[in-house]
């Protein structure tokens, strides 16, 4: 059975906080998880993650690879990725269209990591396409450069939508997250991860005592 999270952790009610009541724009919701969203981690995930970024970014990347260091812990997080360009700005369009070209590969993750981890913000975009195999061809492929402007155009409405309007935005259960001094999203997953541990037990059929 898949859980949902509560709007309320850690004591908090998050709902006065959840800005962003609009309609969902293209069958997606601004600040939720939706169908048609690239998703890392569990589809059963307690704390789910829309992060809205540019991969040419070097914030987007951090906050990504904290996002994805707290998947691979396995503390039930789920990231959804949307484009939110830095303008005006060819680059940063560049390596989101490269990231729709790997993921009509389904490599769309992958690009992205390599991305990050590499640190050079998108400048190797085309090296690291073809290191993942990506054929050539598909970066001109009509059909494939079409479904790439149309994720941007959506990411883009969703972004806005949401008043996503910082670089990145980030979004955990539908409420805008907002780094604190001196610590990272990593920090504030791993805290979030300790009081929806049981949630994200359940969820996976574990046992657990305090349920
Ligand atoms: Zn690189």
């Amino acid at each position: 059975m898949m859980t949902v999270l509560s709007d309320c952790v850690a004591g908090v009610d998050l709902r006065e906080h959840d800005r962003c009541a609009t309609a969902p724009a293209g069958g997606r919701d601004p600040v939720r998880i939706g169908v048609g969203d690239h998703v890392l981690g569990s589809a059963h995930g307690v704390l789910k993650t829309v992060i809205y970024g540019d991969l040419t970014s070097p914030a987007t990347m951090d906050v990504y690879l904290g996002v994805r260091d707290a998947v691979l812990r396995d503390e039930g997080v789920t990231c959804a990725f949307r484009h939110r360009l830095t303008q005006p700005d060819p680059v940063s369009r560049i390596g989101a269209n490269f990231a729709e070209v790997a993921a009509h590969a389904g490599l769309f993750w992958p690009f992205v990591d390599a991305v990050a981890t590499c640190g050079c913000w998108g400048t190797h975009a085309l090296r690291h396409l073809r290191a993942l195999g990506v054929e050539d061809e598909l970066l001109t492929d009509p059909d494939v450069r079409r479904a790439g402007r149309a994720r941007l155009i959506d990411d883009a409405g969703l972004a806005s939508a949401a008043r996503a309007r910082t670089d990145p935005s980030v979004f955990i259960n539908g409420v805008p997250w907002s780094p604190g001094r001196g610590r990272g999203i990593g920090d504030d997953l791993a805290r979030l991860a300790g009081t929806t541990r049981p949630l994200w037990d359940q969820a996976r059929g574990i046992e657990h005592p305090s349920l």
